[in-house]
């Protein structure tokens, strides 16, 4: 037994890690090391470089141990392998604005609907889609720290990763939050207090509000409170992030140091000098939620019949958009007839912004009533090209940007020492970004999760039929 250690400890250091591992874990008396090896596809490594054709990967344990072209890749003996060849391999998608557990269907209520299950279950449905990971925008309850901590502690999970807001900062009947949830303040000091408390549960940053919904509320969050939500997250090392509509808002949170804004301005053409203070300051256009605009703009979604998007809603949800009642509701509502110059504003600025250089990330503001988990990223996707972004663009911002922001270093790239969270589409995204539909695997940690094409929610599972090819 000492002499075959020896020997693999041997052929372990000469490259054969597998035998080696599998050894170890033998003495050790624990599993033997999971290794998987994926062969010949083209990589889209979420860095932002040009595809690459015929790469390989090797993970073990959920970790990406080797990556490169397919000659140079050594898959370990007793690996399981998989031969890519003509499919796409892109890191996992990141939603950088979500909102977790606040519907069942398309009712929402913060206080009927959010706990654990409905969390998880969303965060499962994220991932069918091939978002691996989320970022969830100030409307959690305390549950969110839990189970972001035993995600942390496990590592290996079902479902997409979340990093959370919290609670975010809300001005006392001003916009923003959920109803049922605490997080009103009325002065700095409480603000202070509140965001200390917040980033003390384990909050990865800060989120605000500063909007007044089209003038129906009576006051904007004063920037005496913008200024004590970002500065005390800044000492506490968290970067803050904004809700913001209005350019003049975005110009005064950009003087205070905001890091991120989580929508597009959408009240008029951004200007130079906003371009040019977002660059002086660092300033991220983390989300541009074009997709949020869009399906405001609509009084029956448009894809309501997508199988893309049917098998991830119950057939009650479907017919739930599809009622008259509702479509009519929509249209009597006395926004509804905005709404399209603003998708328009919004479009057109987030194009600005990438032109000029802004970084820019994907996210979506899905999760509320009628924004669907992981189709919008899709939908998303597909506006920032229309925008005006190349579709590699999009890729990166949704990948190695998004995870850059909040410094994620475990995931977002597909690169040696991160998670094996992977997306792998049969056609290429690059040449056409509805090609992410495409789905034909989606991995975390190393492990096949159900795609969207192998779920029928709210069915009988074979309700959808087979998976196109
Ligand atoms: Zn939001």
């Amino acid at each position: 037994m000492r002499r075959r250690l020896r020997h693999s400890l041997r052929r372990a250091t000469l490259g054969r890690l597998g035998a080696g591992i599998a050894i170890i874990a033998f003495m050790a008396g624990g599993a033997s090391a999971e290794t998987v090896v994926l062969e010949h596809f083209t990589l889209i490594d979420g860095t932002g470089r040009a595809p690459q054709r015929d790469q390989s990967l090797v993970m073990v344990d959920g970790r990406v141990t080797q990556v490169g072209p397919a000659a140079r890749v050594r898959a370990p003996k007793g690996a399981v392998r998989e031969n890519l060849r003509g499919k796409f391999l892109m890191p996992g998608i990141i939603d950088s604005h979500v909102h977790l557990g606040l519907v069942d269907g398309i009712e929402q209520s913060f206080p009927k609907y959010y706990d654990r299950a409905n969390v998880e279950q969303q965060l499962k449905l994220y991932a069918a889609y091939g978002v691996t990971s989320v970022y969830t925008l100030g409307t959690d309850g305390d549950e969110i720290h839990t189970i972001i901590a035993d995600q942390r502690r496990i590592g290996r999970i079902d479902g997409a990763r979340a990093f959370t807001a919290g609670r975010g900062v809300v001005y006392k009947g001003s916009y923003g939050g959920v109803p049922g949830l605490d997080q009103q303040v009325s002065t700095p000091a409480e603000t202070q207090a509140m965001v200390r408390r917040e980033v003390a549960k384990g909050d990865d940053f800060v989120k605000l509000w500063m909007d007044d919904e089209f003038g129906d509320v009576a006051e904007r969050m004063p920037y005496s409170i913008s200024k004590a939500a970002i500065d005390t997250a800044h000492a506490l090392g968290k970067k803050a992030v904004g809700h913001i509509f209005y350019a003049e808002n975005a110009a005064g949170l950009v003087g205070q140091g905001v890091d991120g804004f989580m929508h597009q301005v959408r009240d008029k053409p951004i200007d130079v000098a906003l371009i040019a203070d977002m660059k002086t300051k660092g300033t991220w256009q983390l989300a541009s939620t074009l997709s949020r605009e869009a399906s405001f703009t609509y009084r029956l979604l448009p894809f309501v019949d997508d199988p893309f998007f049917l098998r991830g809603v119950a057939p009650t949800t479907i017919a739930a958009l599809k009622s008259p009642e509702r479509q009519a509701r929509l249209a009597a509502g006395p926004h509804f007839g905005k709404y399209p110059a603003v998708l328009d504003m919004a479009l057109k600025n987030f194009g600005a912004m990438a032109k000029a250089g802004i970084p820019f990330g994907m996210g979506t503001d899905s999760g509320p009533t009628a924004r669907f988990p992981g189709y919008f990223a899709h939908w998303e996707l597909e506006l920032m090209v229309k925008a005006g972004v190349t579709p590699l663009q999009a890729l990166t911002a949704a990948t190695g940007t998004n995870a850059k922001f909040l410094n994620a270093r475990d995931i977002g790239t597909v690169e040696r020492g991160k998670w094996g969270d992977l997306l792998v589409l049969d056609r290429d995204p690059t040449a056409d970004i509805r090609n992410t539909r495409s789905i034909r695997a989606v991995y975390v940690a190393g492990r096949k999760q159900p795609t969207i094409w192998q779920t029928c929610t709210g069915r009988a599972a074979d309700a959808c039929g087979p998976a196109p090819q």
